[in-house]
């Protein structure tokens, strides 16, 4: 890919320094909550001070979907039990989140086209 050019339009540089950005910074660890942690490579993730590897997202440590779906188990754990009914409920947001993700993707690629 030519990274700088004219031609490649300001929309993809400017998708394509976010994107970096986030690849190549540092995170605070989940485990000695050092800021250490940087990426391996796809969806992995290692923590300079304790060694700790992690799963997350491909270009950040963690995407909106994943926080959505902590953030939900989180809170069932601390009512103490979880029910079909509240399962069914997780997967129907979870679900929702990530048909909110593709429908961003593809306004990106009909842009793109554009
Ligand atoms: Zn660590």
């Amino acid at each position: 890919m030519v990274k700088f050019h004219v031609r490649g339009g300001p929309r993809l540089r400017k998708a394509y320094t976010k994107i970096q950005k986030a690849k190549t910074a540092r995170y605070a660890c989940p485990s000695c909550s050092k800021v250490a942690v940087k990426r391996i490579t796809v969806g992995m993730w290692k923590c300079r001070s304790c060694n700790s590897e992690f799963a997350g997202g491909a270009y950040e440590l963690t995407t909106p979907t994943g926080r959505l779906s902590q953030r939900l188990i989180s809170d069932l754990r601390k009512k103490g039990a979880i029910s079909k009914e509240e399962i069914e409920k997780i997967e129907a947001e979870i679900e929702s989140a990530a048909k909110a993700a593709e429908n961003f993707a593809q306004e990106g690629e009909t842009a793109k086209e554009k």
